[in-house]
Parts: structure tokens; C-alpha cells; sequence
């Protein structure tokens, strides 16, 4: 490093993206198109990185609320910053605003980012080295339109796609049986099946339901219930064969603890818009690789940047090993402010291997690549 990494530049840009197939998940049906949060910082030498924040409103919070978090609360704690003094950053944001955690984990990518840039390693070196360089991609079944969905994984599982998660509940349980029937029927074991409720059963008569999906063999079923339901998700994890996942009902580390101490799950979602921090997603794992919990690397509305976060951690995590759902950039959203995609192969996301996040923003993809709809 030649000169001290001092943030000395700070752009925010609220953008829209326009995305490819409708989305019915169970709460909160997307349609037409997302909205995120960038970041751009640039250190006085002229290095810059690139954060993301990707909220979504029933879930983690807004864009809009994420926009104001970066250009008004935390902008004064991150020019003049030093970005080798992370850690400090960080908990300086902490303290400074509570929540928020998808704005949160954009400056500290940014960050990342601009460390990796000026020192030719990459996050996940940074991050303790890599573990792996592919991970395994999961596509989510969650197209109102189950045909086209179908006919989307037959050209998939061709393409070498192997791992797919159907987002139930959100139809009545019997055309969920069904469409499962479909796909075990269509592609018998060849597919690794997971089930994703988004919370979407109540825990009165969601034993019944979850046992009628148990013989379908799902890798995991995600979330069955809502969020606070923890006595529940530990009722279905004891008794049924199928792993439970919970999602909604860990965000952080704090969540963890509890999930572990209740036995209300046999895996985890790691987002890194619910835990607020590539490090931070790190030390819950060290937590779940205690408890024998492995994790799964999950997403919101997440376009290019920030899942070239999530790639980095989950490259550099060994616990997270259940792969991921990095699959928005190339299936959902039509266009995305990286100049190359990161590459899928053979159903699996390929770790890049330059420095930094391992992408490319230029002025050109930033402004050809997403709608703008507000900058600071
Ligand atoms: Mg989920």
C-alpha cells in the first residue's frame, strides 16, 4: 500500500432495475421491477469500491430508507476514513445507526473492496482464503406460471443445473403436492430439491402439511412458519426427517443463539442484507459450525455486486456449504451495472479471481446498466 486507503470520495446511487419473469414468494409479490442501493467510494489515491445495498420491504426494510442511511447518517463516519481500520468503521456504525444493516454491510464491501484493489488480494482472501472455487447455484421455482417454470428447469438440469428450491405455500397446499409430484416425476433424483415457505404456514396444521412434503425428500425446507414461531420450527426439526432452515427467523448472530439454544433449526440462511457484515456473517458461522448447523447462502434483490460479496464470504466460509441462490443476474434481473457477469458453470457460481469483489463497474455499466433514480 503506498499511501494510507483514506476514503476521501463518497456517491450514492438509489437505481431500478427492470426484472425478467414475476415472483410470487409468499409475502411480498415482485413484479416489473426492484429497486437497490450503490455505493462508490474512492480513497484519495484513487482507488475505488463498490457496495451494494439491496433491502427488501417485507423483509429487511427499503431502498429509500437504505439511500438516506448512507447519504445522511453514515456518510460523515466514512469520509476520512481509513479502510484498513474496518473493525472500527464498523462499530462506529453501530453506534451511530440502528439497523439498517444492508446499508451497513455496503460500506463494509466498499471497503473490502478498496483493501483487496490495493493490496491484489481478493475478498476472500482477505477474508481468511479460499475454501472453494465454485459453489453450488440453487434456482428458485417461484414463477406464478409453474409451466413455464417446468420448462425452465428441463432446459436447466440440461444446462448441468442440479439444485432447486420451490417456493411453497404460496399455492394451496394440494397444487403444491402437485407440482412437486411434477418435478419428482420429470427429473426423479437427478435434482436436489429444497422447499422454501417464507414463513407462509401457521403453525396450527403446518405438522400435517410439512409431512405430506417430507416424501418428496427435500434437502431442507425453509422457514415453514413465521419468524418468532421458534417452538415450532423446533417441533418440525424433532420430528420430521427433512432438515429445518430458518431464514426469516435468523438474521444475525443474536437470532442464532437463540435458534441454537431452542434446537429450532438444523441449518441457516446467511444474508448478508439480514446480518449487516461479511465479517459479521463470518462469526455467526463460526457459531453455527459449533452447533453443527451448516449455512446456506441466501439472497433478497441482490444484483452483481453485492453477490460478488456473498460469493467472496462463502468462498472464504467452509460452513457455508449447503451452496447458494446467486442466480438474480443472470435468470431474473434484465440488466446490471457490472461489466461482465460472474460466471455460472455447470449449476455452480465460479469464484472470480481478481482483486477485490473480482468485478468491474465503469461509468458506462453503471449508467447503461440500471435506471437511476435518485445520487448523492
Ligand atoms: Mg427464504
Amino acid at each position: 500500500m503506498s499511501q494510507a486507503p483514506i476514503i476521501d470520495r463518497m456517491r450514492v446511487f438509489l437505481v431500478e432495475s427492470p426484472i425478467r419473469m414475476a415472483r410470487a414468494q409468499g409475502v411480498g409479490a415482485v413484479k416489473g421491477s426492484v429497486r437497490r442501493v450503490l455505493l462508490e467510494l474512492t480513497t484519495r489515491d484513487g482507488i475505488i469500491g463498490w457496495g451494494e445495498a439491496a433491502p427488501w420491504e417485507v423483509f429487511t426494510g427499503t431502498p429509500e430508507g437504505a439511500f438516506a442511511a448512507l447519504d445522511r447518517y453514515l456518510r460523515p463516519l466514512i469520509l476520512g476514513a481509513d479502510a484498513r481500520r474496518l473493525r472500527s468503521l464498523t462499530a462506529a456504525m453501530d453506534r451511530t445507526l440502528v439497523s439498517h444493516p444492508e446499508s451497513k454491510v455496503a460500506v463494509e464491501m466498499a471497503l473490502l473492496d478498496i483493501l483487496g484493489k490495493s493490496t491484489g488480494l481478493s475478498v476472500a482472501d482477505l477474508l481468511g482464503g479460499r475454501v472453494r472455487d465454485t459453489i453450488p447455484l440453487s434456482f428458485s421455482i417461484a414463477d406464478p406460471d409453474f409451466a413455464a417454470d417446468l420448462e425452465r428447469m428441463h432446459a436447466m438440469v440440461a444446462a448441468g443445473q442440479r439444485l432447486f428450491k420451490v417456493k411453497t405455500g404460496v399455492k394451496p397446499h394440494a397444487e403444491d403436492m402437485a407440482h412437486l409430484e411434477a418435478i419428482r416425476g420429470a427429473f426423479g433424483d437427478t435434482v436436489d430439491l429444497r422447499l422454501d415457505y417464507n414463513q407462509a404456514l401457521e403453525p396450527f396444521g403446518a405438522m400435517t402439511i410439512l409431512r405430506d412434503v417430507d416424501r418428496f425428500r427435500p434437502t431442507f425446507i425453509e422457514q415453514p412458519v413465521p419468524r418468532r414461531h421458534l417452538d415450532a420450527m423446533a417441533g418440525f426439526a424433532h420430528a420430521l426427517d427433512t432438515p429445518i432452515l430458518a431464514d426469516e427467523s435468523c438474521f444475525d448472530a443474536t437470532d442464532l443463539l437463540e435458534v441454537v439454544r431452542r434446537q429450532a433449526a438444523d441449518a441457516i440462511s446467511v444474508k448478508l442484507m439480514k446480518c449487516g457484515g461479511l465479517l459479521k456473517a463470518q462469526a455467526m458461522m463460526a457459531i453455527a459450525d459449533t452447533a453443527g448447523l451448516p449455512g446456506y447462502g441466501g439472497t433478497l434483490w441482490e444484483g452483481g455486486i453485492a453477490l460478488a460479496a456473498g460469493t467472496q464470504l462463502i468462498a472464504a466460509t467452509p460452513g457455508i456449504s449447503l451452496g447458494c441462490e446467486f442466480y438474480m443476474p443472470h435468470h431474473v434481473l434484465t440488466e446490471d451495472v457490472l461489466e461482465e457477469r460472474i460466471p455460472n458453470r455447470n449449476g455452480a457460481v465460479v469464484v472470480p479471481d481478481a482483486p477485490g469483489l473480482g468485478i468491474r463497474v465503469t461509468e458506462a455499466s453503471l449508467r447503461a446498466g440500471a435506471k437511476h433514480v435518485a445520487e448523492a
